[in-house]
């Protein structure tokens, strides 16, 4: 039988917005001694309104024409040249965006009234780094395009023109997340978008310390972004960390003896968070897979991860 305690246990956690699997998932994660929070999307949320395009103002007007049948994919007319606007960066930066789950993917969709990724195929989504894929121009070339960090950049090996980097570094420098756009062997067009800290993430991380619990972060971000983070929170924030690298650090965590409830996207994180002792998933309901998950967090602030941890540690010191 299933002792009353922890019935009022799950009770209280879906009252928060918080689905637990089942039973064993509050008891486990009563026992977690090591916390590991991703960064984007799960400390931090993306607000659409942030979405900032800045074209390179010495991008061509692309080699390619504008047609008929492919001039609605970038809100293009026949008449028009085809030189990029800030408006047609958009719907191409959205029409990749498409197939990813990502927050900052998410985030530009918002700017976009109708996405239509018609003139994209093969698009691939690499973790941690942004969307690769096949753009059919309007005229009908195809030209590979891609957004995304550095790494799509690199990937494509795309030339990042001065202005782009200027723009890019300086965003960073405001705290500013930078995406790129990338179409052919050149960027056109830097992305930049505000993130903000979640409520009560830093009240999270206070009390879970208070518990005895070590709190960290992994996140695939690099350079400013994790120190000011690192700052802002009073945890040690782990940076330039791949989905894949996230799984393997959970595992080395364990393996060093950790109890480790793992708070992720669960897209992006799924495999660290199938991984860990104890998974937990944020999302927004949006029928996003929680699979790898035991726990889902639809509540949009931080500290609920720590009420959850205090009802849990309750729940099982009643039970036992
Ligand atoms: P975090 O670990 O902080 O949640 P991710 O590992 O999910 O971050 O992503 C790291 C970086 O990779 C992002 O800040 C962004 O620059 C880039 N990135 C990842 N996915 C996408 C995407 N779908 N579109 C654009 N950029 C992306
Ligand atoms: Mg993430």
């Amino acid at each position: 039988a299933i002792p009353l305690s922890l019935v009022v246990g799950l009770g209280e956690a879906s009252r928060d917005g918080i689905l637990i699997r089942d039973g064993d998932a509050l008891l486990d994660l009563a026992q977690a001694d090591t916390f590991v929070f991703d960064k984007t999307g799960t400390l931090t949320a993306l607000d659409a309104p942030s979405v900032d395009v800045f074209v390179d103002p010495s991008a061509p007007a692309s080699g390619w024409e504008v047609d008929a049948r492919q001039a609605r994919h970038l809100n293009a007319t026949v008449a028009d040249t085809a030189e990029w606007t800030e408006e047609r960066v958009l719907h191409l930066a959205a029409a990749l965006e498409a197939t990813s789950r990502h927050p900052i993917g998410h985030a530009i969709q918002e700017q976009v009234a109708q996405v239509s990724s018609d003139a994209i195929t093969e698009a691939e989504t690499i973790p941690g780094a942004g969307v690769i894929g096949t753009w059919t121009a309007p005229g009908g070339a195809s030209i590979r395009v891609g957004i995304g960090n550095d790494r799509i950049v690199e990937r494509l090996s795309a030339r990042m023109p001065t202005p782009l980097q200027t723009r890019r570094n300086r965003a960073r420098s405001e705290g500013r997340t930078a995406v790129t756009v990338v179409v052919g062997d050149r960027a056109v067009a830097v992305i930049t978008l505000t993130e903000r800290m979640r409520d009560g993430a830093r009240e999270a991380m206070n009390r879970l310390r208070e518990k005895g619990v070590r709190p960290l972060v992994m996140t695939g971000d690099r350079g400013g972004a994790a120190e000011r983070l690192q700052k802002m929170l009073g945890v040690p924030v782990q940076a330039g960390v791949t989905p894949e690298e996230k799984a393997d650090r959970v595992r080395q965590l364990q393996a060093e003896g950790a109890v480790v409830a793992m708070v992720g996207d669960g897209i992006n994180d799924a495999a660290a968070i199938a991984k860990a002792d104890v998974g937990m998933a944020r999302t927004d309901g949006a029928g996003v897979s929680i699979d790898a998950a035991d726990i889902a967090l639809y509540h949009p602030d931080a500290d609920v991860v720590a009420d959850l941890f205090m009802l849990a540690r309750e729940t099982r010191r009643i039970i036992h």
